[in-house]
């Protein structure tokens, strides 16, 4: 699988120097024993450092200097145990071109009323200093997370820990490099976009190759690997042969482990670990990448068909913030309008995740309607169920714009033993009617990144990491604030 990089958070402390030594000392006490538990007991998906008390405009400037230069700092997590005055962190603030988390919170969970004097009340004046420095956020256009509660209440803890899967994707995200074969399909609209204000803002490089220079990677993968890995299927998978004679079947399925072996040896030696085919360009290759893909999928590379490189970059990104868990390319296909059972059937023509499977996947070998090639290799499964969000991003013209809808994928009533694809099926929030209206009007894709393991609001703080407008489909949202709101 894609390694992820190793990576830590800064906890930085906003005090002053008013209350005296003894204060700061005891700031710098609380802020350890903090820092301490959540390492231990917040089950975080990476480490929080206690870098130190910012208490000067020069000492905040140097810290957020490091983060930023510091490949290892994925983000800044800052709380003001004190009042800090504002005015000291902007340079600092100014410079910092990480995720920022004001962590809002207060080191007792109750008032001591007994016992409560103007000392306590300075030392522990969280609500004060957490609006002064706030403002401060919001002036600069900081776009950052605020987290609101006692640090060992449970929910604080989670939503610090979902908004650091997110800064890691935010940081990662110059790293994605997507290795185009073929350009996008001809005529179709949606899949295109500005490639240079995507590396500007997203940080992701776009290359282009011509299908010959696959093919001739292809072409030079070793048969001993081929049949290596055709055993391991035997293990892995369900070898489906259907109708098709054994050694047919045999054939075709080992052209797709050759294309395999070759597109991943290919985007290896470029770093790249995102990419998309076309089925109108794979002149010299005998099957479009089916399984091929699948398996690369099931590694952590992000992908989406028809030359749609946004998607591709996109998937790549959620699998990164996810660990490669239940996420991958989906598009959507087909309505169930039965009033009561309103829902959606997404596939693709083969290069569905494996991710996201219920059930052990099938190997298959049956035509594929177009492109014109031999009959391709594919996994087949039923995708999974729960709770999701599917996420498309379009190019207007003169901006991006990322679509989030809350869905929830169930089981269909009935098998499709005639579908040849691995499908999923989903009730989008906050009905059907309301979520395809919206996603419409809105302009959202038919391609998406489908995702099991991130909640809407997750993406949704990635879109506002990156300065990227975001429509949010979820149980609250009323048509006419789509129409007036984001895309008048
Ligand atoms: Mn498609």
């Amino acid at each position: 699988m894609l390694k992820n990089n190793k990576k830590e958070f800064w906890f930085v402390v906003g005090s002053q120097h008013l209350y005296g030594e003894e204060a700061l000392a005891e700031v710098k006490r609380d802020s350890e024993a903090i820092v301490n538990e959540l390492n231990e007991k917040a089950n975080l998906p990476f480490p929080i450092v206690f870098k130190s008390l910012a208490t000067s405009a020069a000492e905040i400037r140097k810290i957020m200097k490091e983060v930023n230069y510091n490949d290892e700092v994925a983000g800044v997590i800052t709380w003001m145990h004190t009042f800090s005055p504002a005015k000291m962190w902007i340079a600092g603030t100014k410079l910092l071109q990480k995720p920022l988390l004001h962590l809002a919170t207060q080191f007792y969970e109750n008032i001591p009323w007994k016992t409560i004097d103007m000392d306590y009340m300075n030392l522990h004046q969280s609500a004060h200093g957490d609006r002064e420095y706030g403002f401060i956020n919001a002036r600069l256009n900081k776009n950052n997370k605020v987290v609101v509660g006692h640090w060992k209440d449970a929910e604080v803890q989670k939503e610090v820990a979902e908004w650091m899967q997110v800064a890691y994707g935010y940081c990662e995200s110059e790293n994605i490099k997507v290795a185009r074969f073929g350009d996008n399909m001809r005529d179709v609209a949606v899949t295109e976009g500005d490639k240079v204000e995507a590396q500007i803002q997203f940080g992701w490089t776009v290359d282009y190759f011509a299908i010959g220079d696959l093919v001739k990677v292809v072409n030079e993968v070793s048969q001993k690997d081929i049949d290596a890995a055709y055993e391991e299927f035997k293990e892995i998978y369900t070898l489906d042969m259907g109708n098709n004679d054994p050694a047919y079947y045999e054939k075709q399925v080992k052209e797709q482990i050759k294309i395999e072996i070759g597109l991943r040896n290919f985007l290896e030696a470029g770093n790249y670990t995102a990419f998309t085919t076309n089925f109108e360009d794979l002149y010299g290759l005998s099957q479009l990448p089916g399984l091929a893909v699948q398996r690369l999928n099931a590694e952590g590379y992000g992908f989406a068909g028809e030359g749609d490189w946004k998607t591709a970059a996109l998937s790549r990104l959620i699998k990164i913030m996810t660990n490669n868990c239940k996420t991958g390319f989906m598009e959507d296909y087909t309505y169930e309008l039965s009033a009561g059972s309103e829902a959606i059937l997404g596939a693709h023509m083969l290069e569905v995740d494996p991710t996201l499977a219920a059930s052990k996947p099938r190997v298959v070998v049956k035509p594929l309607g177009i492109g014109g090639k031999d009959d391709p290799a594919r996994l087949i499964f039923d995708g999974t169920e729960g709770k999701g969000v599917v996420v498309s991003m379009l190019d207007l013209g003169t901006h991006y714009r990322l679509l989030i809808n809350e869905v929830e994928a169930i089981k269909a009533k009935e098998d499709a033993p005639n579908l040849p694809v691995a499908k999923l099926l989903w009730k989008p929030q906050p009905n059907f009617k309301e979520a395809v209206k919206a996603w419409i009007y809105a302009g959202g894709g038919h391609h998406t990144v489908a995702t099991f393991a991130l909640t809407a609001e997750q993406v949704y703080d990635w879109s506002r990491m990156v300065n990227l407008e975001a429509v949010v489909i979820d149980k609250d949202t009323k048509i006419k604030d789509i129409i007036n709101g984001t895309c008048k």
